[in-house]
């Protein structure tokens, strides 16, 4: 079977700080039936380390970037896996990029090169039967993946992609570290990774990566721009030829309201309604007739919900209710915490419960993503499959899988959401207001259910598009 071996620092269900982690682990299953065999090399974080049954040594290396280090290969979650076991890089308790102080570890740049290092060797070398035709890298975290590959015997032949999932996170680096990350010097350009002085492991995967994908064909375009391309749109208008969104898909077994065990199961969107009672229960929130929404997410700037603190009044005027989980920025969970106290119909869960994301999404009217921007985004397609509306911006992913309830769209009977652009407060409020309406009207509300409940938010219209670049770039015998 075709390999690819694939390089991330997350991967669902071992470890996971975001929607990188579901695609990276979803990817293996959903090429399987495209007859692409992904292994995927990860980092020894503990957890992986616990998780990883029966492993054996198929590597040594003494000058890991500060000590020596081994890859194992073994099974864990369904997936075949190549654990780099580098305890002075990855033995550590906590968060995967962030230290007890709540900071990035200083040596992220040496941790993340290493990993980056290790699936060039793997790739040029082989190992065991593990002898990929593609490299696919995925975020700053694999993105020198392709630069050192480039300069190593046996790379040429290896077809390169580089998927980005979220730009705001580039992996920088001073300029003194160049020989500490066993780069190249003469890379060190405006055409290779240097940024503005100082290393980009990002930009240097965008420019040496055959293909570049990422996760929506809007954000794709988006990126091309000034206000997107966290300044390097440039970089990617240059590739514009080699340059594909491609959306996510959900783990359809994983997410399905028909045999979810945390809800009392449903196939209508009548059955959500024993789920809504439970999850207002949960959250000591006293029912009422408009909306129950929620809201699941890291609290950053990027998910826009400062804003949607100042237009709870909408909600509250119509007898909304808001549910949140999410943890994070220590400003926003303060002030969503301050929002529970002071307003009846909003409650707030700070951290991070996947058990709980279920129920919420299983009771819940409408989920809402108010973003500044969105590479994909996860959660509305899990409101799609079960029939709780998303309430989302015209950016990214969101513009490309949500149908907004327009008259034409409901005549239609495509609609399937609510979208509001640009992300700024008063659009927000009237996309509030309008999903009131909407909820209101009961049978145009459970059609839109209906509506969202159909559309497919699967891997079968994606996996073959990744097929299709794995084929371009590494589809040679
Ligand atoms: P991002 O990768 O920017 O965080 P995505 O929507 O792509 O956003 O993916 C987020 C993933 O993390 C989803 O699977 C979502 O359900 C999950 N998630 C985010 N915050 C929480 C939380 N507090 N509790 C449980 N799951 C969460």
């Amino acid at each position: 079977m075709k390999t690819v071996l694939s390089v991330a620092s997350e991967v669902s269900p071992l470890v996971k700080t975001g929607g990188l982690a579901d695609v990276t682990g979803a990817l293996p299953g959903a090429m399987r039936a495209e007859g692409w065999r992904l292994v995927t090399l990860l980092p020894g974080y503990p957890s992986v380390m616990k998780a990883l049954k029966s492993s054996r040594v198929v590597r040594t290396e003494r000058a890991c970037f500060g000590g020596r280090a081994r890859v194992l290969a073994g099974r864990a979650a369904g997936l075949e896996l190549l654990v780099l076991d580098a305890p002075h890089l990855f033995d550590r308790a906590g968060a995967i990029y962030l230290g007890p102080d709540g900071k990035d570890w200083p040596d992220n740049a040496e941790r993340f090169a290493a990993l980056s290092w290790v699936a060039a060797r793997l790739a040029a070398a082989g190992v065991e039967d593990v002898k990929p035709r593609v490299l696919h890298a995925h975020d700053w975290q694999g993105a020198l993946a392709p630069v050192y590959l480039k300069a190593m015997k046996g790379g040429a032949g290896i077809g390169t992609l580089l998927t980005i999932h979220n730009i705001a996170f580039h992996g920088l680096a001073p300029a003194s570290k160049l020989a500490a990350l066993k780069l190249p010097e003469a890379g060190f350009t405006p055409d290779g990774f240097e940024y503005w002085g100082k290393i980009s492991a990002l930009k240097g995967g965008l420019v040496a990566s055959d293909c570049i994908s990422t996760v929506s064909p809007t954000y794709a375009r988006e990126l091309m721009t000034p206000e997107f391309g966290m300044g390097l749109d440039g970089v990617l208008r240059q590739r514009v030829g080699d340059l594909t969104g491609i959306l996510n898909g959900i783990d359809e077994e994983l997410w399905n309201p028909a045999a979810d065990p945390e809800i009392a199961p449903y196939k209508s969107p009548a059955g959500k309604a024993k789920n809504r009672r439970a999850l207002l229960h949960e959250f000591g929130l006293a029912d009422g007739p408009g909306p129950l929404c929620v809201v699941i997410s890291r609290l950053t700037e990027q998910k826009g919900l400062d804003l949607l603190l100042n237009a709870l009044d909408v909600l509250a005027a119509r007898s909304g209710r808001l549910a949140l989980l999410g943890s994070g920025d220590a400003g926003l969970e303060a002030a969503w915490r301050d929002a529970a106290a002071r307003l009846p119909g909003v409650a707030v869960r700070i951290g991070y419960d996947e058990a709980l994301a279920h129920r919420m999404i299983g009771g819940a009217d409408a989920i809402l993503l108010p973003s500044r921007f969105e590479p994909c985004g996860l959660t509305q397609l899990y409101g799609l499959r079960y029939g709780t509306v998303p309430v989302v911006a015209d950016t990214g992913g969101l513009a490309d899988t949500v149908i907004d309830a327009n008259a034409a769209a409901l005549a239609m009977g495509v609609a399937t959401g609510v979208k509001f652009s640009p992300v700024a407060l008063d659009p927000l409020r009237f996309a509030l207001s309008r999903l009131c309406n909407l909820h209101g009207d009961r049978k145009t509300f459970t059609t839109l259910q209906r509506n969202a409940m159909k559309q497919p938010v699967g891997w079968a219209a994606s996996a073959p598009q990744y097929a299709a670049l794995y084929d371009r770039i590494g589809g040679r015998a």
